[in-house]
Order: structure tokens, then C-alpha cells, then sequence
């Protein structure tokens, strides 16, 4: 099954997406990670997108809808789960006709639903492991007390260049101005499953599989 996991930033959408990856071997497609790696490896496309993305504002539709539609061709799988994308209504509607071209549909959209007071302290304490890209969090998921990532063992650890106040602000309002019209866009289409994206790791992980009924 095709799911699309939405919510604001912080929901803990990447964290979900590996959790379903491991556990049921589907394939996390996150445009913003595409971005992130196009930007290490110092690409054309790394660079015309940096500023935009560190002030926490969108890159235009064009480019994230030209990385997914490379990724549906050249990765094989029935089982992607979308996070991070489609952010606006014309990539929903750019989502349906690749998904159609590649004789694929979508299953479920869920989305996490977590109040803007717990998005702030989540994010201002959020850190990943620089190698495999493993989430921490100071209060709810520390690192580990040898300094080492429990899933890699890696002791290098980044926060996000986007994961500050001002930013997570910007960010916000996108959310709000652009890609919750998408919330109704997929109610309407019989596909959305509301989750509480407040709890535990594991209570969301619940959550999630009940809305997708396995
Ligand atoms: P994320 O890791 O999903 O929080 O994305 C980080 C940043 O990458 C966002 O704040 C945007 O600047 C950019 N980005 C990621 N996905 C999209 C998208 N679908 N549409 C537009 N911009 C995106």
C-alpha cells in the first residue's frame, strides 16, 4: 500500500516513516531528505534551494514533483510512503497523475495531528545522526549515554539548520497557508486517517497501523 504521511514540521512523520520502513519494508520517499542530500553533495540544485530551505519556506513545486516522479521511475516498490510531499494542492494533483502513470494508487493519507506548543519544543530539541540519519530528541529520545547512535554507532550528531524559532515560524505558516487545504483535498477523496501525534513513539506507531487496518 501507497501511504502519504502529513502533518506539521515536528509531527514526527520521519520518525514514523523508518519505523514503517523496518517493520513492513516500505520505502520512505521525503523530499525534504532529497533536498538535504542534493545540498551535501554541493549539486546545482543543493544550492538554488539552500536559502529558501533554512528560512523555512517552500521550494517551488516543480522541483520536489521532478525528485518524486525520478524516484517513482528508478525505485522499485508498492509500498512508498510519501513524507513531506506533496505540501501544496498542485503537488497532490502532480502526485495523482504520476501515481497514475506508474499504474500505482494511494492508500491512505494519515495524518498526525500534534499542537503547535509540543511542535516548537520538539523541534528546538531535536538532533539526527550525521551518518544514518537516525532522530534524537534532548527530552523525549536522548542519545544514548555513551554518545553513540543506538542504531548505527556513530557518535556524530547535527541539528537541522532549519530547526530554530524563526525558521519553525516560517514553516508553520506554510503549513497552515499550503498544505493543510490538503487535509479537506483527501477527506474528500475517502483517504485520510486522523492520528494523535502526541504520544509515545510506540502509541503513534499504534495509531498508525490501526488507520491502515494491519
Ligand atoms: P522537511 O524535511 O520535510 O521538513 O523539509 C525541509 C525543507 O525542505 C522544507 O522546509 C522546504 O523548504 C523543503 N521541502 C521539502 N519538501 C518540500 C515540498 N514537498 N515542497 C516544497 N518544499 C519542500
Amino acid at each position: 500500500m501507497n501511504i502519504i504521511l502529513i502533518g506539521p514540521p515536528g509531527a514526527g512523520k520521519g520518525t514514523q516513516a523508518r519505523i514503517l520502513e523496518e517493520e513492513r519494508g516500505m520505502v520512505q520517499l521525503s523530499t525534504g531528505d532529497m533536498l538535504r542530500e542534493a545540498r551535501t553533495s554541493g549539486t546545482e540544485l543543493g544550492k538554488k534551494v539552500a536559502d529558501i530551505m533554512d528560512s523555512g519556506g517552500l521550494v517551488t513545486d516543480d522541483i520536489v514533483v521532478g525528485l518524486i516522479d525520478e524516484k517513482l521511475q528508478s525505485v522499485n516498490g508498492d509500498g512508498f510512503i510519501f513524507d513531506g510531499f506533496p505540501r501544496t494542492l498542485t503537488q497532490a494533483a502532480a502526485l495523482d497523475d504520476l501515481l497514475k502513470a506508474n499504474k500505482k494508487e494511494l492508500g491512505a493519507v494519515v495524518e498526525m495531528q500534534v499542537d503547535d506548543d509540543a511542535l516548537v519544543a520538539r523541534i528546538t530539541a531535536r538532533s539526527t545522526c550525521a551518518n544514518c540519519g537516525e532522530v534524537y530528541n534532548d527530552i523525549t529520545r536522548p542519545i544514548p549515554d555513551d554518545g553513540r547512535c543506538s542504531t548505527c554507532g556513530a557518535s556524530d550528531f547535527r541539528r537541522r539548520a532549519d530547526d530554530n524559532e524563526e525558521s519553525l515560524r516560517t514553516r508553520l505558516m506554510e503549513y497552515y497557508k499550503k498544505t493543510a487545504p490538503l487535509i479537506g483535498y483527501y477527506f474528500h477523496a475517502g483517504l485520510l486517517k486522523p492520528v494523535n501525534g502526541l504520544g509515545e513513539i510506540d502509541d503513534v506507531k499504534g495509531e498508525i497501523a490501526a488507520s491502515l487496518g494491519a
